[in-house]
């Protein structure tokens, strides 16, 4: 009701450019990379056929690994604004996006990522923490913590994906007994080490299946099956058939 109420006060505005009408412009819509099939049947990477698995994978344990966007353009940018500019209903629009791109795995929990303390001290909330309950309040499905952070890691972004994955390891652990079936949602998944070492924690804790949800995603190398508008690395196709928007009708 507030939400609604400061809506008219303050309208939202374009995710993506900060601009147009929330939650992403016509302009903005047209310029997400929408990931679909065919594709790798275990992280989602589009590929010319379907395949079983492969190089973009994520480390074992995770079992497998979703997410709606390419992070680039207007899907990066938003991402930006729900982490650093205290845009949090992003989350929202990104938990919209997940469950109409795809099925989500049954499962018995849906838990996420958690922030640094320091962090979540600094930005007010746990972004994806508000992935996870947006997850679960449009699936049904509990919404429950069960990581902290083990000790504080150091900058990540300029190691290598190995590098960055044994830094990673052992940085996370479980707050209780996990269940078989988890998803695990973070905000983007990158090389997969912090998503990786959050699954070790959940399968000491006796997880079994872990799938990997994220509100977009990046790829080691681009992707040729997806056009990328304006020559950039990864140029786009086009509007993936079902991906639906909210605020957008259907196209
Ligand atoms: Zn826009
Ligand atoms: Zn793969």
């Amino acid at each position: 009701m507030l939400a609604r109420a400061l809506d008219v006060v303050f309208p939202r505005r374009c995710a993506g450019c900060g601009d147009g009408t929330w939650p992403f412009c016509p302009g903005c819509s047209a310029a997400l990379v929408a990931l679909g099939r065919p594709w790798c049947d275990r992280c989602g990477r589009p590929s010319r056929v379907p395949v079983a698995s492969c190089r973009d994978c994520p480390p074992h344990p995770v079992t497998s690994a979703r997410a709606p966007f390419l992070f680039d353009g207007p899907a990066r940018r938003a991402v930006h604004r729900l982490k650093f500019s205290g845009w949090r209903d992003v989350a929202a629009a990104f938990a919209d996006a997940i469950v109409a791109c795809d099925e989500i795995p049954p499962v018995h929990v849906v838990t996420w990522v958690p922030l640094a303390r320091r962090r979540l001290a600094e930005r007010g909330y746990d972004q994806a923490r508000a992935l996870a309950v947006g997850l679960g309040h449009r699936t049904g499905l509990p919404v429950a913590r069960l990581l902290r952070r083990a000790c504080s890691t150091g900058p990540q972004a300029r190691r290598g994906g190995a590098e960055r994955r044994a830094a990673m390891r052992g940085s996370f652990e479980a707050t209780r007994a996990a269940p078989e079936r988890v998803v695990l949602v973070d905000d983007v998944l990158t090389t997969g080490a912090t998503a990786a070492a959050c699954a070790e924690a959940l399968a000491a804790a006796g997880a079994r299946r872990i799938h990997l949800i994220t509100a977009a995603r990046s790829f080691h190398d681009p992707v040729p099956t997806l056009r990328v508008r304006g020559g950039r690395a990864y140029p786009r196709t086009g509007a993936r058939p079902g991906l639906w928007l909210p605020g957008e009708p259907p196209r």
